[in-house]
């Protein structure tokens, strides 16, 4: 089984789902008193945010640049950057990496493609809607086509993220706000809905609506797990 990095804290409210997620899975594949192998940096998300407000996303990725460097070091045959937002400075942390990086938006559009879904809504952070980071790369490399929300409902998605979900706040009128963002991203055509900011999954549930959901934070996690047992590369 191979060590899986995990660059988390943005924000811990979602990291600890991963560690759930991905020591659920090798139970479930191994049985008995089995865990993931797991190395964890986790920041703090307050320093992050900051750079993240005054658009210094160099900076940002070069502080995560430096803790996937740590997490290799240490060990880690791989490295999950525990964000979807996050990913807008992936290309610069993998230049700076030899381990694999395992692309967010790849998890979420592996099991799209395998839904045969050709037309999703995201929902995310507002750079996640609205830059090309993450939805270009769904359409150059699945032809999966993407559909946001408009700009005052992009507003209160970025909003709710950052005021309540990343605080740890789950409020009954917020989830009804994104689900009715949801209703209007069928309305444009979309067939499922990529839960494109890791904690969105901790406010809105499958059972929520009769939408498919895509979850990042657990698919990312399986996508990790499906390269932690991957015989083609496994570790002795
Ligand atoms: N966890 C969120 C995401 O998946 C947003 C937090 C952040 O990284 O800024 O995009």
């Amino acid at each position: 089984m191979k060590t899986i990095g995990l660059l988390g804290g943005m924000s811990w409210e979602s990291t600890t789902l991963y560690y759930e997620f991905l020591n659920r899975g090798v139970r479930e594949r191994l049985g008995g008193l089995h865990s993931a192998k797991i190395l964890l940096q986790s920041v703090d998300f307050a320093e992050i945010e900051r750079y993240q407000v005054k658009g210094e996303w160099q900076q940002a990725g070069e502080m995560l640049a430096v803790a996937a460097r740590n997490l290799q070091q240490a060990g880690a045959d791989m490295l999950l950057i525990c964000t979807n937002l996050m990913h807008k400075v992936a290309p610069q942390i993998e230049q700076q990496i030899s381990i694999p990086l395992l692309h967010i938006a790849d998890a979420a559009g592996r099991e799209i493609a395998r839904q045969g879904l050709k037309k999703v809504g995201l929902l995310g952070a507002i750079y996640t809607m609205e830059e090309g980071f993450y939805r270009e790369r769904l359409m150059e490399k699945f032809g999966i086509e993407v559909v946001i929300p408009a700009r005052k409902e992009r507003e209160l998605v970025q909003r709710v993220i950052f005021t309540e979900l990343c605080r740890g706040e789950f409020r009954a009128e917020s989830r009804s706000a994104y689900l009715a963002i949801i209703e209007q991203l069928k309305q444009q055509g979309a067939e499922g809905v990529i839960l494109g900011c890791t904690e969105i999954p901790l406010l809105v549930k499958p059972q929520d609506t009769g939408l498919a959901l895509f979850n990042t934070a657990e698919l990312h996690a399986k996508y990790a797990l499906a390269e932690c047992f991957d015989a083609r590369t496994a570790a002795a």
